[in-house]
């Protein structure tokens, strides 16, 4: 099935949508994105999506202020022409194109930005929790720029990296850099210790997940435990638990890095106890 796609204003079937070859966006990757999870045809955590998205904007000063109704109306309007039950909506927004190539780009309103929007469906993620399965996770050095805290679409290693696992027999790649792990390809790591969440503190080292703000946060009203540090890969290997927080994954658990079993090598009982919790919590809070 064909689907519907939003490009500048316009709901367009996806095969005539276009964008101009010097858009800022393709030859540079000058473009930001976010991704909101949908499930029963309501999106979790749209809120948080739409400040993030505004503050990637503002720290590479890209002209385009997010007008909360407008972006709730056009996200709707996406999951209604696509029929969306479960899946994601990917917003892209990219500096627009400025005539032709160059370095440099015209100051803000010199330059229209370029917004795109498209679904993804996915299955729900509640019907396979007896069935849920954990990652095997392995480890490569994290080549990617130092402002990982903006969420831009400048994904080349998080991909050499994610193909890489899959080529290997694996699931996924996490990053370490400086002897610690930084994060999955695009997700937030932790583990678990002696019932402590132990996970990475925000900085332009990682992404600020918003799956990770709202984990931790329902964890903390459960009196859970949480450290905010680095970890090393020998106290992953060392760990009772693992997981990662997304968007597209919600919480997973980790069972294996670099074919070394975490705790038991099965999903664990956190992980699984706050997946559970985490969508739940969101579907409540969806809209
Ligand atoms: N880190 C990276 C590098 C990511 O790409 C993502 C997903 N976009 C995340 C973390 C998780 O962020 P969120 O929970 O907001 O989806």
């Amino acid at each position: 099935m064909s689907r519907i796609v939003y490009v500048n204003g316009n709901y367009v079937p996806e095969a005539e949508a276009t964008v101009s070859v010097f858009d800022r966006g393709f030859v540079m990757a000058d473009a930001i994105y976010e991704v909101t999870a949908v499930i029963d045809g309501k999106m979790l955590e749209f809120d948080g999506h739409m400040a993030r998205m505004q503050r990637s904007l503002d720290e590479l000063n890209i002209a385009y202020k997010v007008d909360y109704d407008d972006m709730l109306a056009i996200h709707r309007e996406m999951i209604t022409r696509n029929n969306l039950v479960t899946g994601g909506i990917y917003i892209q927004i990219s500096r627009g194109n400025p005539g032709d190539r160059d370095f440099i780009f015209p100051e803000g309103d010199a330059i229209s930005p370029t917004i795109v929007l498209f679904t993804q469906e996915k299955p729900d993620p509640r019907l396979d929790e007896s069935k849920l399965t954990g990652w095997h996770i392995m480890t490569m050095e994290d080549l990617r720029w130092h402002r990982r805290d903006i969420k831009t679409v400048q994904l080349l290693w998080p991909s050499i990296a994610k193909t890489a696992a899959i080529r290997a027999g694996f699931d996924d790649t996490w990053m370490i850099e400086n002897g610690t792990i930084t994060e999955g390809t695009s997700n937030n790591a932790y583990i678990i210790k002696d019932n402590v969440i132990i996970t990475r503190q925000l900085s332009h080292d990682i992404l600020h997940g918003i799956t990770r703000a709202s984990l931790l946060r329902y964890a903390h009203d459960r009196q859970m435990k949480i450290e905010e540090r680095p970890f090393t890969v020998d106290e992953v290997k060392s760990a009772d638990e693992a997981f990662i927080t997304s968007a597209s994954t919600y919480v997973k658990p980790v069972v294996s890095i670099d074919g070394v079993n975490i705790g038991s090598g099965k999903v664990g009982k956190h992980a699984l106890q706050l997946r559970q919790i985490y969508i739940e919590e969101s579907l409540k809070a969806a809209i």
